[in-house]
């Protein structure tokens, strides 16, 4: 347990804001950012949106340089501050490793983490193989519980920190053929609550944002009548996904923790 117990009372500080508070969002100097999954789709849009708030920012992927650095290019073209660092999360060096190039590299420590990297593998559940179902969990789930764990050290000593863990309408909304991919990213919520309340007296956040059907690779092969189903009738675009992460990535949103953001066009209301 981060913070000393399950206790939750406050006592007199309760409505004290952190006084670390100001190193978080536009000054971006004294911590950096950290996006897995960001070579394209809603990893990239997210770590253009962080950098366009000041973050210096690590550009995770796990095979795509090139969309790894042309991502890197663009953020540093409007003025920003970027590498790209490649990993597969779903190793259990990966957060050592990834924090520690950034930390050398920005001689600071990681202040927000965006637990994107993300893959499904689907089947219906009498189908569904091991293989299938442990790979999902291991990227989707483990690999944001080892980066969050790597994560607060840092963030604890700073009484500063923003975790942003993108789940997914399916985990609200039953999907067929997505047991795997659906149970991480319910899990992920779980995660999301129990860590954030573990560390919400030490000036840290810990959200979970779960978007419907954003148009990126991941569904590029989903059949388009499926739309019908979503009230707005369209598909998101990964920049309206990265728009919420920024905001609970900012100062503004000291006050969020444990929260669930649905980005889904009205599909789980
Ligand atoms: P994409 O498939 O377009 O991109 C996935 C990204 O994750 C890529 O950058 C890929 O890197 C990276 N990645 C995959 N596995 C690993 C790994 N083991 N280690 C490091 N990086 C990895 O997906 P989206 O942008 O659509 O999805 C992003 C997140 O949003 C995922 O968590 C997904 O589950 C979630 N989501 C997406 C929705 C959608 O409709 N698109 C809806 C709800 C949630 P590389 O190419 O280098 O392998």
């Amino acid at each position: 347990m981060p913070d000393g117990g399950t206790e939750r009372s406050e006592g007199a500080e309760r409505t004290e804001r952190p006084e670390s508070s100001e190193r978080l969002g536009r000054s971006g100097r004294e911590g950096c950012a950290l996006v897995t999954g960001a070579s394209r789709g809603i990893g990239a849009a997210i770590a253009s949106a962080l950098a366009r708030d000041g973050w210096p920012i690590g550009v995770n992927y796990r095979s795509d340089r090139e969309g790894a650095q042309s991502v890197v290019a663009e953020i540093e073209r409007e003025g920003g501050a970027a590498i790209a660092l490649e990993a597969d999360v779903a190793q259990a060096g990966a957060p050592d490793q990834l924090f520690g190039a950034l930390e050398d590299h920005y001689g600071v420590s990681v202040l927000a983490l965006v637990n994107n990297a993300g893959i499904s593998a689907d089947d219906l559940t009498p189908s569904l193989g091991d293989e299938a179902w442990s790979s999902v969990l291991d990227t989707n789930l483990t690999a944001a519980f080892r980066l969050t764990r790597r994560a607060l050290k840092a963030m604890m000593r700073a009484r500063s920190g923003r975790i942003v863990n993108i789940s997914s309408v399916v985990a609200l909304r039953a999907n067929p053929g997505q047991a795997n991919y659906a149970a991480a990213k319910a899990g992920l919520i779980a995660l999301t609550k129990t860590t954030a309340v573990e560390v919400a007296r030490r000036g840290i956040t810990i959200n979970a944002v779960a978007p419907g059907w954003i148009d990126t690779s991941m569904t590029a092969g989903v059949d388009q009548e499926l739309l019908a189903a979503v009230p707005a009738r369209r598909a998101g675009t990964p920049q309206e996904v990265a728009a919420c992460v920024r905001f609970l990535t900012s100062e503004e949103a000291s006050y969020v923790t444990g929260a669930v953001l649905t980005v889904d066009g009205g599909l789980a209301a």
